[in-house]
């Protein structure tokens, strides 16, 4: 199948949740592709297409369905697998980095021994939204001198302009919704 009639399918995986998980917020849930082992597997493929030339040597997923398409990815990539994860989650020593949220801060961990000067980093998550999350996961991997070849995710939620609070960033994503 080419590449729009594949994405055609992929689009039709993907199930819209109203006011999820709190008012006014329709939720983008991935888990019926997850059901489609030949879905998933494309939708893998193609998200990692695009840095198989990038000599990736780490892809950073953030917790928690970021999770479920970085490790693939990883191995697709042939690269290591780093989890960030919200605090007190990672058992080892940890740089952390914190960010605004639309009421307070929020924070995420990188385990200090994961990414290092001439690490090549892809950056993965299923949505990218405001962009507050990838953008605070870029600045933890740039902390521990690692450097961000990329961020990629499965959807792009476009009116909420993630993508130009990631200027100067390759941002890649293979589903977008206005
Ligand atoms: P943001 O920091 O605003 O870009 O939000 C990104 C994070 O929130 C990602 O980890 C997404 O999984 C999650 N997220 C934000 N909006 C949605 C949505 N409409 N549906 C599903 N997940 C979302």
């Amino acid at each position: 199948m080419n590449r729009s009639g594949a994405l055609q399918e992929i689009y039709g995986c993907i199930r819209d949740v109203p006011d999820f998980p709190k008012p006014g917020i329709l939720f983008k849930d991935i888990t019926p592709l997850l059901l489609s082992p030949t879905r998933f597997r494309r939708v893998v493929e193609l998200m990692a297409a695009p840095f198989q030339e990038a000599r990736v040597s780490r892809v950073v997923s953030i917790e928690s369905r970021g999770f479920l398409l970085g490790a693939p990815i990883a191995l697709a990539l042939d690269a290591g697998l780093v989890p960030i994860r919200k605090p007190g989650k990672l058992p080892s020593a940890r740089g952390r980095v914190e960010y605004a949220l639309e009421y307070g801060t929020d924070a995420l961990e990188m385990h200090r021994d994961a990414v290092g000067p001439g690490d090549r980093v892809l950056i993965v998550d299923d949505v990218l939204a405001t962009g507050g999350t990838a953008g605070a996961a870029t600045e933890l991997v740039r902390t521990h001198g690692g450097e961000v070849v990329g961020l990629t995710f499965l959807i792009e939620l476009d009116s909420l302009k993630g993508r130009a609070r990631l200027k100067g960033e390759r941002v890649e994503a293979l589903l977008h919704y206005a």
